[in-house]
């Protein structure tokens, strides 16, 4: 059932349910539908509402279609781009680098020489971060020094 808004000739507004919008359309050409103020047959659909609560509603209930086709992992991925992640993980990495940039001695370049030191207890233990090519911190990490890396900004990737 379809509720259309109509209008009649004389300028009545009203409305009526119809099957469908060919049933109204059969109906009004053969001159069934009256107006119930005046009784004229002369009546066409009024411009009306969509059925949906209101507009912003209808938009807001809609997903994308992107996200409708996606699924799994991929879905997910897309997830993690949407807004209230992104900053809640932007936040994450900058309290972490903070927490590391705050507390660690920054070594520098020597950061794999002093991550070994540390580790053979040949200097005091203590929180360090710098730059490890890649060939350093593998070796680091099978000699069995923890290590790990400091993630980057999102921007920072940029
Ligand atoms: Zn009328």
């Amino acid at each position: 059932m379809i509720k259309f808004a109509l209008l009649c000739a004389r300028g009545h507004e009203f409305e009526s349910w119809f099957q469908s919008g060919e049933a109204f359309e059969t109906q009004s050409k053969s001159g069934r539908v009256l107006c119930p103020l005046c009784q004229a047959a002369d009546v066409t659909k009024a411009i009306m509402a969509p059925a949906v609560a209101s507009k912003n509603e209808g938009v807001r209930a809609k997903p994308p279609a992107q996200t409708e086709a996606l699924s799994g992992a991929e879905a997910q991925s897309k997830m993690a781009l949407l807004d209230p992640r992104e900053r809640e993980s932007r936040a994450m990495i900058s309290a972490f680098r903070r927490r590391i940039f705050d507390e660690a001695e920054d070594v520098g370049m020597r950061f794999a020489e002093e991550a070994r030191k540390i580790h053979d207890g040949l200097v005091q233990d203590r929180p360090i971060h710098g730059q490890a090519n890649f060939e350093d911190a593998r070796a680091l990490i099978e000699e069995g020094i923890e290590i790990f890396p400091v993630p980057p900004l999102p921007d920072e990737l940029n």
